[in-house]
Parts: C-alpha cells; structure tokens; sequence
C-alpha cells in the first residue's frame, strides 16, 4: 500500500490524478479461508483488519452483499462518545474512542475523527437525577465528563434556547467526544485490509451457511460455496437473518432509524448537542449541513425509509431548542435498519454452531465503536473465545439474566 502523503498529492496533481492507485482489489473468491467476515460495513471490514494486521490470520475473506458502507455504516449521523453508564460498555467505547484518537495515523487515511465535544441536555429534574448517576459512574471509571450549569450551555452553544417548554436545567459533556466521518471509516479499513492481504468481496450475498458435526465449514453464497475455518457474521440490521439461515434465533428486534441533513449553512454548532428529554440531536457536518436525528420507528421493518410522524416529532423539538433553524430547509432524509436488543446493548459471542461468531445487535449506537468492536471481535474470533472487552456481551446473558441495560441509561443511545 502507497502511503498518502503531501508528496503524493503534489506528485498526482501534476500528473493529472489519473496515477492513483485503486484504495483495494475486487478479487475473485477464493476457495476457503481461515477466516470469512460477513458485511463489508464499518465493523466487518474493522474485524478483517485487525485479523489480518495483529491476529496474524493469513486468509481473510469479507463478503458483502451490496457496496462497502452501503449499509449503516453510510447512513449514521456519526457521534462518538464513549459516556456510558455500565462498566462494560464503558470498557468497549472507551477502548473505541482510545483507538479513534490514533486511526487517521494507522490507517494514514483521514477519517475526519473530531473531538468536538458532545452535549447532552437536562429538562428535568429527573434528567439531572440521570446525568448525576451517569456522570459520576463515568468518572468512577476514568472517562472525563462535565457538568454544565444552564449558564455554562449558554456560553457553548449561545443561541440556544434555554427557555423552551422544558426549559434547560444544565448539562453533562464529554470534550472527547465528537463526529467521524462514516464512509472514510470504512474506505480507510478496508484500504488496509487489502493491503494485508484481505480479499474483499462485493455484490456478493451469503445465502446459506455449510454446518457439519455442528460445526461451521463454509458459506453458500450468489457466486458459489466459499469454505472457511471460521465465520464471523457482521451483518447489522440483517442478522436475525443470518442466524436463521444458520438454524437459532436471536433476541433482536429490527427497526428503521431515521437521519435528516438541511441545507449548508456557515458555522454555527461546533459541537454535537443531544436531547433525550425531548428528543432530538444535531451537530453540524464539515460541509456545513445540520446532521440531525432521534429515536426509531415504532415497528419492525426491513424498509430503509422510516415513517412521516418521526419527521415531525423531530423537528418540532429541533426548532424549539434552537428557534432559528426553523427558517433551514432539510435537504435529504433517509432511514437504516438497527437491530435492538432487549437491554440496548450489544451481542458479540460465539453461537450454538461451533466456529460460528455473531457481532451485531448495536442498535441506534454502534458507529462510535467501530474500531472496538472490530478490535474485540477479531482478537476473540482469533483465540477461538470472547477476550476480556467482548465477553460480557455473550448471547448467554439473555439466559443467565446478566444484562447490561444501557436503555434505561439513554433514552436517546446514539
Ligand atoms: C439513521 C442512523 C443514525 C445512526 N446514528 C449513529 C450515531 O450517531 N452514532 C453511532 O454510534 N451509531 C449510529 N447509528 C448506528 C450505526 O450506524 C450502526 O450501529 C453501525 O454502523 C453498524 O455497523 P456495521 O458495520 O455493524 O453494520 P453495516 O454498516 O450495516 O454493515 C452490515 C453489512 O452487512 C451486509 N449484509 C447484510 N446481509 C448480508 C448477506 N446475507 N451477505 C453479505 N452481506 C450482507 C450489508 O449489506 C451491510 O453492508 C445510526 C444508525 C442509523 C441507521
């Protein structure tokens, strides 16, 4: 792999561009690997990466039915924040924000990570009963966190509406939280999984899993049967599906999850700011649009669109905490499939089908820990068992009753 470089920029640009390198192969499939990685969105191509690059697993495969980060890789609206209630989601997102701090450089491919600070609002009192029990668990496990007077609001984001029908009460902040950009996340994995020697499979669907002596020994797929020494599904919105092709159920629910952007505008919101009291968030993209978004459709559904009541149950709190938004047009919206479980944390664990690996069930909220869960995952799949950062997120927890309910922590769990 080329590195990019200010050399290179200045050398391409005077020959035109035409001299780019392409940032990864579109190889044939081979006939069995050791490792097959299904979904090419953000954590697949994460996992792949880091098997190939620390796990020193040779053969890696990631299929992928559609394009890279088609999925909701490419339709989050980008937080990251690793502010959580519960020690083991503390461990994970903090372990994916320590990592975020360095990937530009690993990758030397700009993801855009911007610890811009991330901002969320108290109305009640008690939502400063909830940032309170929050903020102190998150100290307690070395995460920085800040209370905010309504004053202290005010100064960070000046035009706000602290007066609103539930008026401002404070606010709790994490500085080290931000935005990334979602598309270079998986570009940038998967132009260093490639150069590590992972072939990466487009337009390819795994339609079928091969199971001998309850044992997993390869993938049927739309160009034919891929063998493997181990499977990790990454499949998001798609993995009941996945798991039912492999003969279980999981406890997943699938919603629609609905995004919105308006129209560029100059600077305006240099951090991310977020409601769960009335339920909205917003921060500002680098192209100046408003990246706005909240909780997720009512039903189950596979339909990428979401319903027309969700719009206005989210710009109705959007104008009124920030009244002078309502004269912005919204210029695109859309919708992912999330799949939820029922403690709104997620599932990273092996399966009843031996050297069959799930990693999904992030919900609203898995952008932020692409490069943990990917990290996580692929060291577990590596070992053959869940490392330290992964095992609490066992499907057992669903039998043994050892949730981690982070859904009643945040209501809004982006
Ligand atoms: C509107 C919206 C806003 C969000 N906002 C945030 C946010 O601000 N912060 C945050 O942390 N999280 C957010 N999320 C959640 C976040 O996007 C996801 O948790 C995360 O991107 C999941 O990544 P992934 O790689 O697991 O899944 P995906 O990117 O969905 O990748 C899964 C891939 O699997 C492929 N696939 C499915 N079935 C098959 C098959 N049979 N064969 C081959 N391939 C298959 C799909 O095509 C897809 O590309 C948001 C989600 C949505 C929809």
């Amino acid at each position: 792999m080329k590195a990019y470089s200010l050399l290179a920029l200045a050398r391409n640009g005077l020959a035109w561009q035409k001299d780019w390198q392409r940032a990864w192969r579109s190889p044939d499939p081979a006939a069995a690997y050791d490792v097959v990685i299904i979904g090419g969105g953000g954590h697949g191509l994460a996992t792949a990466y880091y098997l190939a690059t620390q796990c020193g697993v040779n053969k890696v495969a990631v299929i992928e039915k559609g394009w890279l980060g088609g999925g909701n890789t490419g339709r989050n609206t980008t937080i990251v924040r690793s502010n959580y209630l519960l020690d083991a989601s503390a461990g994970i997102y903090e372990h994916a924000i320590k990592l975020w701090e360095g990937l530009s450089q690993e990758l030397n491919y700009n993801v855009m990570f911007s610890q811009r600070g991330l901002l969320h609002l108290a109305h009640s009192v008690h939502d400063m009963q909830e940032i309170g029990r929050r903020g102190n668990a998150i100290h307690l496990n070395g995460i920085d966190s800040e209370f905010l007077t309504p004053q202290q609001v005010q100064q960070m984001v000046p035009f706000i509406n602290l007066n609103c029908r539930y008026p401002v009460m404070g606010g709790l902040l994490q500085k080290r939280g931000g935005t990334a950009r979602h598309d270079a996340v998986a570009w940038g994995y998967a132009r260093g999984a490639d150069a590590a020697g992972v072939d990466i499979i487009q337009n390819c669907e795994v339609t079928g899993f091969q199971i001998e002596n309850n044992k997993v020994v390869g993938v049927d797929t739309t160009r034919g049967r891929i063998g493997a020494g181990k499977v990790g599904v990454v499949t998001a919105g798609h993995s009941s599906v996945l798991a039912e092709m492999a003969g279980f159920r999981l406890p997943l629910e699938s919603y629609p999850l609905q995004a919105w952007v308006s129209e560029p505008i100059k600077p305006i919101i240099d951090c991310v700011v977020m409601s769960n009291g009335i339920h909205v968030y917003v921060s500002q993209s680098d192209k100046g649009e408003l990246v706005v978004g909240a909780g997720s459709d009512a039903y189950n559904s596979y339909s990428q669109r979401g319903s027309f009541d969700l719009i206005e149950h989210t710009v109705g709190p959007l104008v009124e905490l920030f009244p002078l938004f309502s004269r912005l047009r919204m210029l695109r919206q859309w919708a992912g499939i999330v799949d939820v479980t029922v403690d709104r944390s997620p599932i990273l664990s092996k399966t009843p089908v031996e050297n069959l690996f799930f990693n999904c069930g992030w919900g609203t909220g898995g952008f932020k820990a692409t490069p943990g869960s990917g990290h996580a995952f692929a060291h577990s799949i590596a070992a053959g068992s869940m490392n330290e950062i992964a095992a609490p997120f066992s499907i057992d927890r669903f039998n043994s009753g050892a949730l981690i309910d982070e859904g009643a922590a945040a209501a809004v769990a982006h």
